[in-house]
């Protein structure tokens, strides 16, 4: 398999993505604004371009990891002219819906042929190749990103047309941000009526309350040793990206009339909490604003 791929944003999921890709015997041509990004990438074989452009000149496929919509679309629009006609252009940001559905129009009347593929399985997932891919666009495009995305991941699934891999990315994660306060609102109750958590657990983890956010990501610790709420709420997947999610989840909840209250509601108490929490801690360690705040209600 000789084909080259351009990778343009090697940072915490795209470096170690476009490492795969070399690993499995791509040519991967790489750029990065930080420099000591870019260096990282070298040392595991992405070769250094001096652009973006001229990284995607000579590629088959450019595969972009960056952070929001805006630098998607300000990047598509530096080099769109500059590669060939027909390659095919996978965006692997999570971003707006919207400028996805931008994102593919302007990919395809500059004679492109675009995939919006959000991913799940953060960083750590990233380096064992083991994401989950949500995938919008044609089907044709999706069999022939496939072999390349399966090499970055373990899953990849076709949602629908442009934009729909973003739009399930945001689904999902506004139930998981649901139902991670759900769950931490009900450990925190249950403190208050003196129920321990390992019952808590022990029944709602095989009743009607089961969910990841409990059974997988528990957020008190205990019940589940693997949960980053038994190492200080260590990420994990940090407050900082669910409120990223919750933010693009808010704005097409809005953007489209739709009445989630839970969904818009969960987007403002991340976002308060993002401010403080960051990227150092996971999203679990909400429940520790909500019994702070409880003891204050008190
Ligand atoms: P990051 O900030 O570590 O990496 C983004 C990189 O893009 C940076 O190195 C930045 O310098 C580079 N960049 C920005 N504009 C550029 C441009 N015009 N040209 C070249 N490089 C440019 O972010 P990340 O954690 O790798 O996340 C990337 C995307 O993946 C985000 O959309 C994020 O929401 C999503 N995501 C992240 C995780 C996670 O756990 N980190 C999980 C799932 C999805």
């Amino acid at each position: 398999m000789s084909r080259t791929v351009a990778f343009i944003g090697l940072g915490h999921m795209g470096g170690p993505m476009a490492a795969n890709l070399v690993r499995a015997g791509y040519r991967v041509r790489g750029h990065d604004l930080v420099p000591s990004a870019v260096d990282r990438a070298a040392q595991a074989g992405v070769e250094r371009a001096v652009s973006a452009a001229e990284a995607a000149a000579d590629a088959d496929v450019v595969v972009t990891m960056l952070p929001a919509g805006h630098h998607v679309l300000g990047l598509y629009d530096d080099i769109l002219a500059a590669a060939r006609t027909g390659t095919l252009f996978v965006d692997c940001s999570t971003i707006d819906v919207a400028d996805a559905r931008t994102a593919h129009g302007r990919a395809l009347a500059a004679g492109m042929r675009a995939l919006d593929a959000p991913v799940s399985g953060g960083v750590v997932g990233a380096e064992a190749a083991t994401l989950t891919f949500m995938v919008g666009g044609g089907e044709a495009e999706f069999a022939e990103a496939l072999p390349l995305l399966e090499t970055m991941g373990k899953k990849a699934v076709r949602c629908g047309g442009p934009g729909a891999g973003q739009a399930a990315k945001i689904c999902n994660n506004m139930i998981l941000g649901i139902s991670m306060i759900a769950v931490s609102e009900a450990f925190v109750l249950g403190e208050s009526l003196g129920l321990s958590h390992q019952a808590l657990y022990d029944v709602a983890s095989t009743a009607s309350g089961q969910c990841w956010a409990l059974s997988v990501n528990c957020p008190v610790p205990g019940p589940v040793p693997a949960s980053p709420a038994n190492r200080d709420y260590r990420p994990g997947f940090a407050a900082a990206l669910m409120a990223k999610d919750l933010g693009l989840a808010a704005n097409a909840v809005r953007a489209g009339g739709v009445r989630a209250e839970l969904g818009l509601r969960a987007s403002e108490l991340y976002a308060a909490y993002a401010e403080r929490a960051g990227t150092t801690e996971d999203f679990s360690g909400i429940v520790r604003t909500i019994r702070n705040q409880s003891g204050e209600q008190a």
